[in-house]
């Protein structure tokens, strides 16, 4: 088969598109799927630099998000068939864990992510546990399917399991553009929430907007904290969705109104703000951090997004080969959605 590996860790042109060996069927409870499209997530930029420790075998298959059809199963598959489109869970535990046997993988000491400490989805083929293979719904193409693991799992984690995000609620979504973002607020969009974002240019703050944010806040003044309290009434926001960290740090804690929720999953801009606790137990504010999440909650957003013929905001498809090109567009910062892969055609 055809693949994207690295021989190294490095800069893009690390990036090798170059024949590999097809993966086989390895134990009984394994698939083997043929992938149409993979997803570009900003961990495949750190695992390509070494960075976070993130060690891999050489030669490496990046790739954590992936869509396609099952060609091959082990004999004690149940839950698929070849043939079958499927979207794949991406994270593998050791099975025996008290994490592991119930439902919580993500979290395991010896967890193996696509693409991480297994070989990923930047190639034809992909071998995966069987039980990490969920049905697409069929309004999805595989291009959209493939955008959805890792974001949408970890979006759902965030607002809906930990924040429990409400209708009628106010959230405010910090650094519009990535996959994580734009998934949030269309997840906090439906649910009939008021959204209030933050965008760091005149093209984001057009393109928040037209994506259904209430008020789009301009990152660049000096306060964004203050404009929220403007545009609450003083009162804050009940949830801010806080995936960059750094200086605005503060200023997302200082949005809050008072019993209010703070979710991370990131920090892009730095990993050792300040914080003020008392701000924290005066206000009884809570905080919240999500890696990826359960099988159940992904169960949950692919019913979402049938029963509410939601899709995914896809910034832009590139080819397979290609792949140096999309790791160019995620590096600039500047897309909007999911930076997908298509593998065939
Ligand atoms: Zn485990």
């Amino acid at each position: 088969m055809n693949a994207v590996r690295i021989h190294a860790h490095g800069g893009i042109d690390r990036l090798r598109y170059e024949a590999a060996e097809d993966p086989q069927l390895t134990s009984a409870d394994d698939a083997i799927v043929k992938l149409h499209a993979a997803s570009v997530n900003p961990m495949d930029i750190c695992i390509r630099h070494g960075l976070h420790g993130m060690e891999v075998d050489f030669p490496h298959i990046l790739g954590s998000d992936g869509a396609g059809t099952v060609v091959a199963t082990g004999a004690r598959v149940r839950n698929v068939q070849s043939g079958a489109p499927v979207c794949l869970y991406p994270a593998s535990g050791c099975g025996d864990c008290d994490l592991c046997v119930t439902d919580r993988e993500y979290m395991c000491a010896r967890l193996r992510l696509l693409g991480q400490r297994q070989q990923g989805t930047y190639a034809e083929y992909v071998r995966v546990p069987a039980r990490n293979c969920f049905p697409i719904p069929a309004e999805l193409s595989f291009e959209e399917a493939a955008a959805l693991p890792f974001v949408y799992i970890t979006v759902w984690r965030m607002l809906i399991t930990n924040a429990q995000l409400k209708p009628g609620e106010s959230v405010l979504i910090r650094g519009i553009g990535g996959g994580v973002v734009t998934a949030a607020l269309q997840l906090a969009g439906y649910l009939g929430t008021h959204t209030l974002v933050t965008a760091g240019s005149d093209e984001e703050l057009l393109l928040a907007k037209n994506l259904g944010a209430e008020h789009a806040i301009d990152d660049r003044c000096a306060d964004f904290s203050q404009e929220v309290r403007n545009l609450t009434g003083k009162r804050g926001v009940d949830v801010v969705v806080d995936c960059v960290g750094g200086d605005g740090w503060s200023k997302s804690l200082a949005s809050l109104a008072k019993g209010g929720r703070l979710v991370t999953c990131g920090a892009t801009a730095g990993a050792k703000p300040q914080t003020d606790v008392r701000r924290i137990f005066w206000n009884d504010l809570k905080i919240f951090g999500s890696t990826l999440g359960t099988r159940e909650e992904f169960g949950h957003v692919l019913s979402f997004m049938k029963s509410s013929h939601t899709k995914p905001k896809i910034d832009q498809v590139f080819r397979l080969k290609d792949a140096a090109k999309a790791h160019q567009r995620m590096a600039q910062g500047k897309q909007f959605g999911k930076i997908i892969l298509r593998v065939d055609g």
